[in-house]
């Protein structure tokens, strides 16, 4: 569980977006547009921001961070990959 305060201060770490909170499924989720590859933005092209990666993309994804122990796990890396369509 998430508390309100909690949700109003986090931001998607990719594109500081706002976040959605799943209380059934205690997940965080950003339904801007991610690259599937990094989930870094993607620009509305669909190429993705970092100049590491530099993909674009026809399907940008939505990223969801788990909670875990009430702690949001607010790492790219570690989010889940979302279809946006
Ligand atoms: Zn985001
Ligand atoms: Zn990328």
């Amino acid at each position: 569980m998430v508390s309100k305060e909690l949700l109003e201060i986090l931001a998607c770490p990719s594109c500081k977006g706002d976040l959605e909170y799943d209380k059934v499924n205690d997940k965080l989720t950003c339904r801007n547009r991610h690259c599937p590859e990094c989930g870094m933005p993607v620009d509305d092209a669909g190429q993705c921001s970092s100049s590491e990666c530099g993909k674009v993309t026809m399907n940008p994804v939505a990223l969801s961070y788990r909670v875990e122990d009430d702690i949001p796990i607010m790492l790219i890396y570690e989010a889940e990959k979302l279809s946006l369509s």
